[in-house]
């Protein structure tokens, strides 16, 4: 189990609770259709993650969405490790994703808007065709590609991705190692001279946390300071990335 204390987890990760997580998104596309009320997880999981992205920025989508639960487990054995293409975290087409799916779901919800049962099947349509989506990038790039593109994450990441920044410590000896085990495959180490990796699309999943053999990283509040990072000198701090 990784620790909750230093990580400044909500939740902690383990295997269990990641394949509980997985679990509940495998159940909702295996049944969804039979039952659609089931599909009502869906919505709340993208509320959650946008609720919890103007918080935390994607702290939920790197501990606590389903569907990123699915991939990891799903292709944490199987899948490749290329790197996303960079093209892919280019804002336009992302906010253009977000307002294609946004405006197809609402018509199709339009279509019969007295129905439970057809909102249920609605978000369950939604929930299988990003998830393919998903799987296909996995299989074609690594596990947690969609969440480059995602529009939960997009959200989440635009309006409080900058409320969380992974520091970096003096001690770092540019091993990489963090950023070979980063699912979104951030350049961690070359950050080290300005002391932190600010980047919208950091999970926040503690993966390098709990990695660095030297303990050189921890997520924090951009303007905490600990005892164990140095604060990076005024004139080195970067600013947030709009597209980072
Ligand atoms: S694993 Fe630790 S020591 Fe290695 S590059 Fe990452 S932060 Fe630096
Ligand atoms: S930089 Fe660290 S916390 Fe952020 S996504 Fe990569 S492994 Fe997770």
């Amino acid at each position: 189990m990784q620790t909750t204390l230093f990580s400044n987890r909500i939740l902690p990760t383990t295997a269990v609770h990641r394949w509980l997580l997985a679990g509940v998104m495998l159940t909702v596309l295996a049944l969804g259709w039979y039952y659609p009320l089931l599909g009502f997880i869906v919505p709340a999981a993208m509320l959650a993650g946008m609720l919890g992205g103007m918080l935390r920025g994607r702290h939920v989508c790197g501990n606590l969405c389903p569907r990123g639960s699915f991939t990891d487990t799903l292709f944490a054995s199987l899948g490749p490790s290329r790197p996303i293409p960079p093209r892919l975290f280019g804002m336009p087409h992302r906010w253009l994703m977000m307002t294609g799916l946004m405006g197809f779901m609402l018509y199709r919800l339009a279509q019969n808007p007295g129905s439970l049962d057809h909102w249920g099947l609605v978000f369950w349509q939604m929930c299988l065709i990003t998830t393919a989506a998903a799987m296909i990038l996995g299989v074609l790039f690594r596990p947690r590609t969609w969440c480059a593109v995602c529009p939960v994450g997009t959200f989440a990441g635009a309006t409080g991705g900058h409320k969380r920044e992974l520091a970096i410590a003096e001690s770092c000896r540019s091993c990489k190692l963090c950023e070979k085990n980063c699912p979104m495959g951030h350049a961690i180490a070359a950050h080290k001279a300005v002391g932190a990796l600010r980047n919208r699309d950091c999970l926040q999943c503690s993966t390098c946390v709990n990695i660095c053999p030297v303990s050189a990283l921890e997520l924090r509040k951009p303007d905490t300071g600990t005892n164990k990072i140095e604060a990076f000198p005024a004139d080195k701090a970067p600013s947030f990335d709009k597209a980072a």
